[in-house]
């Protein structure tokens, strides 16, 4: 499997010193839609009420079952995240900020889960139909959460980091 941009850091890191190596995105926690992708990408096209996606959320995005970083494990994703949002910045010329997922997930499936996230948002938000996204005004965020990383700019719609689509998040209520 190829290791993510994050775990090749998190190993130049661990290298250095005698931790253990148990976190590598290798091993990392994998919820069960990792294994059953195919039946949890289909099911989430589907998913179109509020109902369908508490239901979905219960069998798919259960959080209560993930696994958390430790305190050091942080620091150090911080730190690698940082130097991420200098990259991105340097590469677009547009503000990014890093973002910290609490859940020591693969970067893959951090990703699908703001996905899934995204897919849902504007039928649990139905206001938000059709409404035109007003960045900048921190209200909306496109987000890459393979790589921890935000903007508030609407001119970037890839990654520049791994060149995946943004997902949008919305900050309002
Ligand atoms: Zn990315």
């Amino acid at each position: 499997m190829k290791r993510s941009f994050i775990g090749k850091l998190l190993e130049k890191v661990f290298r250095k010193k005698p931790v253990s190596f148990s976190r590598f995105p290798e091993t990392l926690f994998r919820p069960e839609f990792a294994s059953k992708y195919d039946e949890f990408s289909t099911e989430r096209l589907h998913v179109s009420t509020s109902d369908q996606v508490i239901a979905f959320s219960r069998r798919w995005l259960d959080s209560s079952i993930w696994p958390k970083w430790e305190l050091d494990e942080r620091k150090l994703i911080e730190a690698a995240t940082l130097e991420l949002v200098a990259t991105a910045e340097d590469q677009t010329g547009i503000p990014w900020a890093p973002i910290f997922y609490v859940y020591s997930l693969h970067a893959i499936d951090r990703y699908e889960v703001f996905l899934s996230y995204e897919m849902f948002l504007e039928i649990r938000f139905p206001h938000l139909k059709g409404e035109k996204k007003s960045f900048g005004t921190s209200q909306w965020h496109r987000d890459c959460y393979f790589c921890s990383i935000t903007s508030w700019s609407e001119e970037q719609a890839v990654c520049p980091i791994c060149d995946r689509e943004l997902t949008h998040s919305w900050l309002g209520d």
